[in-house]
C-alpha cells in the first residue's frame, strides 16, 4: 500500500484517500488513516513530535501512526511512501507510549525555555576579562635620552657627535 504525498501550503478542508499532505510552513502533516476508517490523522512536525523525511523522491515519517484516539486503533509505518502496518498496541503500551510522548514533549518543551540558572550566572553576563598583559610587551622601554641611547642616538652623535 503506497501513500503520495503532496507539498501544500494549507491543508485543504477534503482530503483524498491515499495522499499525505505536507506543510513546511505549518510544519504539519495531515492524511486520511491508513484502514479506511476515514479519520483525519494529524502528525505535527517537531523534534518531540514527528520527522519527516524527504529523499527527493519519497517521504519517510518517524516514528511510527499510532492512531490511539481512533476507534480502529491504526498503527502503522509510513517509509519511502509505503504503508507498513504494525502491530497493534494493547492498552497499557499505548498508555506507556503516552507517557513516553508527553516526556518528550515536555522535554523539548523546557529546552525551549530561557534557562534562569545561565541567565543568573554573572560569568555569561559579565564580559571576559581580557588577560593582562605585560607592561615590558605593551610599550617599549623607551631609554630616558633618546639621543644618547641605541640607534637613534648612534646616528645622531654620527650625524651631529
Ligand atoms: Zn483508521
Amino acid at each position: 500500500m503506497v501513500i503520495t504525498p503532496v507539498f501544500v501550503e494549507f491543508v485543504p478542508d477534503v482530503l483524498q484517500e491515499g495522499t499525505l499532505y505536507i506543510s513546511m510552513i505549518y510544519a504539519t502533516v495531515v492524511h486520511k488513516c491508513c484502514c479506511g476508517c476515514g479519520n483525519e490523522v494529524v502528525t505535527p512536525l517537531s523534534p518531540a513530535d514527528w520527522q519527516l523525511i524527504y529523499d527527493g523522491r519519497t517521504i519517510s515519517l518517524y516514528p511510527s501512526i499510532g492512531s490511539w484516539s481512533l476507534p480502529c486503533k491504526s498503527h502503522y509505518w509510513i517509509t519511502h511512501n509505503q504503508i507498513r502496518w504494525a502491530s497493534q498496541w494493547s492498552s497499557a503500551e499505548i498508555e506507556a507510549g503516552q507517557a513516553a510522548d508527553s516526556q518528550a514533549k515536555s522535554n523539548y518543551i523546557d529546552c525551549l525555555k530561557p534557562r534562569p540558572d545561565v541567565l543568573a550566572s554573572p560569568s555569561v553576563l559579565s564580559p571576559i576579562p581580557l588577560s593582562p598583559v605585560p607592561m615590558a610587551a605593551a610599550s617599549p622601554p623607551t631609554p630616558a635620552n633618546p639621543t644618547q641611547a641605541g640607534w637613534f642616538g648612534r646616528i645622531m652623535r654620527r650625524l651631529f657627535g
